[in-house]
């Protein structure tokens, strides 16, 4: 995972259901039943995200209406993030906001399995539970707020599921939990080991989404090329056909479906290599988002994190030569217990070699519960906000660099939104929510979904400026 993720601003919130409401045909909406209504907030990384969605559609499916305002619903549910302390204090007023506004209020998620915390600050919650315990959030939704009667409403809730993103993207969850221990990090505690989701029911998934719409998988978990080592790597079926429970054959499938794939928090593992020549027969994007952490031998090492700088930066360097689009995003901690000046000028200097396109920097802040927290020599917090700065200076000359490069090229561009400035959308090296997009200012006839070719005309560090070079929409991808 990257600690990114957990950003309390990438949060949805209530408004978020209002879009798969609306999304359904006002037929639909009319036969809802009005008697059984849910408000839910999903706080917290797409993975949660993932989480929620599934709540909600089995409450859908089984004839609950999810309404977008605390008033209007009967009783709430809390679906939280508890990963950092900013996290755990947004969850935690969350949770006050929705006791006061409606009073009837269910947790669930990863800062459930703090029940005594939340208890303290808000005895009155009805229910608790942990992260991906959707059946037991179910229940005590059936306790609380009773099944409408005329159930079930199957036919109310898309193939798809309920979702939580907009219709032309989704996060496809491929497995739960994590094996590693990396100190900074209490995921693995929270969410347990690694289980691989069967390969069957991921490709099964990933055709439901395709045929609703959907023209952009992103692939997540908390370590994506872990994918299947619980299961020793056994094989599956889908359509009759064996597939291994591996990560190179479950691309090779997602990859066949027409759609774009883009894989998140791969962790370099030697196999990652087999994914590069998936990348240049487009099976999937040549993206790649590696949380690195960070490139000093002993600070890694503190972080029990594998890797050596030297190792990555050839890998690096292999992969670009193999795939030369091949755009690379990650993830940094700086001001990690006992990070030396020189370890960081260290980290410093492997950003300047790696030239990496897209990175989330952090000033290490420590988490209720890791081991990290026991390490000695603290950095002072105005040197890691020094460290910090210093380090977002140089990427931010790289970043502005890598989009410098785009100019004049032609890009196949998903529009996401349409402002009054005109059209926003991204193309292959811009994943949602964590990169920057590409503003085609002016041009209005598009909607959310819709590709077109585009040529970059004007960047900075963050995003790029295009204008159309085609009249006509873009076939989608893979068409
Ligand atoms: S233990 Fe490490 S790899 Fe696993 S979720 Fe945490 S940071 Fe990610």
């Amino acid at each position: 995972m990257t600690v990114e993720k957990f950003t309390p601003n990438q949060t949805t919130t209530l408004s978020a259901p209002v879009k798969v409401l609306d999304a359904d045909t006002a037929e639909k909406k009319r036969r809802v039943s009005g008697d059984a209504r849910i408000g839910f907030v999903s706080l917290g990384c797409p993975k949660n995200l993932v989480d929620s969605e599934r709540i909600l559609t089995q409450l859908r499916t089984e004839g609950y209406n999810v309404v977008p305002t605390y008033n209007d619903a009967d009783l709430v549910i809390v679906n939280t993030c508890g990963f950092i302390d900013a996290a755990v204090e947004e969850s935690l007023d969350t949770i006050g906001e929705a006791l006061k506004e409606n009073g009837k209020v269910i947790v669930t998620g990863c800062l459930g399995v703090k029940e005594d915390e939340i208890r303290e600050v808000h005895p009155n919650v009805l229910a608790i539970t942990g992260p991906h315990a959707y059946e037991t959030v179910v229940e005590q939704v059936h306790e609380h707020l009773p099944q409408p009667s005329h159930n079930p409403f199957v036919d109310l809730v898309p193939d798809h599921g309920v979702k939580l993103t907009p219709r032309h993207y989704a996060y496809l969850k491929i497995s739960e939990g994590c094996n590693h221990r990396c100190t900074f990090c209490i995921i693995p505690s929270m969410r347990g080991d690694l289980v691989s989701k069967p390969v069957g029911e991921i490709l099964d998934e990933a055709q439901r989404l395709k045929k609703a719409g959907v023209k952009e998988l992103l692939v997540i978990s908390q370590d994506t090329s872990a994918y299947g080592v619980d299961v020793k790597h056994r094989t599956g079926f889908w359509n009759g056909m064996p597939v291994k429970t591996h990560m190179q054959q479950l691309c090779e499938k997602l990859g066949e479906m027409g759609m774009w794939v883009r894989l998140h928090y791969v962790y370099p593992y030697p196999h990652v290599d087999n994914l590069i020549p998936l990348m240049n027969e487009g099976k999937v994007l040549p993206y790649l988002d590696i949380p690195f952490q960070h490139a000093n031998k002993r600070i890694l090492r503190l972080m029990k994190r594998p890797g050596s700088a030297e190792r990555t930066l050839e890998r690096i360097k292999a992969w670009r030569e193999q795939c030369p689009e091949l755009i690379i995003r990650s993830t940094f901690i700086v001001g990690f217990p006992g990070e030396t000046e020189a370890e960081f000028e260290e980290l410093l200097d492997f950003i300047r070699q790696a030239q990496l396109d897209r990175v989330g920097c952090f000033a290490y802040s420590e988490v209720d519960g890791a081991k990290a927290n026991e390490l000695p020599d603290p950095v002072p917090e105005d040197v890691k906000q020094d460290r910090l700065a210093r380090f977002m200076q140089v990427q931010g000359e790289i970043s502005a660099q890598r989009l410098r490069s785009r100019i004049g090229k032609e890009y196949l561009v998903v529009i996401d939104e349409v402002t009054s400035e005109g059209a926003v959308g991204r193309c292959f090296a811009d994943a949602p929510e964590v990169d920057g997009v590409v503003h085609l200012n002016g041009v209005y006839d598009l909607n959310p979904g819709d590709q077109v070719w585009c040529e970059i005309i004007h960047s900075n560090e963050h995003d790029c400026w295009g204008v159309l070079v085609e009249e006509e929409l873009a076939e989608s991808v893979g068409e």
